[in-house]
């Protein structure tokens, strides 16, 4: 699974990140959550899902 945040749409809420931290990682420089381990390993797929799913923003896509 490959997980990517759109710039163009993440509003920077960190939601992504206090789901799981151990792929989205938030940069206070520029106020937006970025993928920190591409791609993401197995047993982290399921933290990835939840995270996207509740990115109101949906900048979160997800390759399977
Ligand atoms: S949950 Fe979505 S909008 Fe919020 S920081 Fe993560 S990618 Fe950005």
């Amino acid at each position: 699974m490959r997980a990517k945040v759109d710039p163009k749409f993440c509003m920077g809420d960190r939601n992504c990140n206090l789901v799981c931290p151990e792929v989205f990682r938030y940069d206070e420089n520029t106020l937006m959550s970025t993928v920190i381990q591409d791609p993401v390993p197995k047993h982290l797929e399921d933290k990835v899902q939840k995270a996207a799913f509740e990115c109101g923003a949906k900048a979160i896509s997800i390759e399977e």
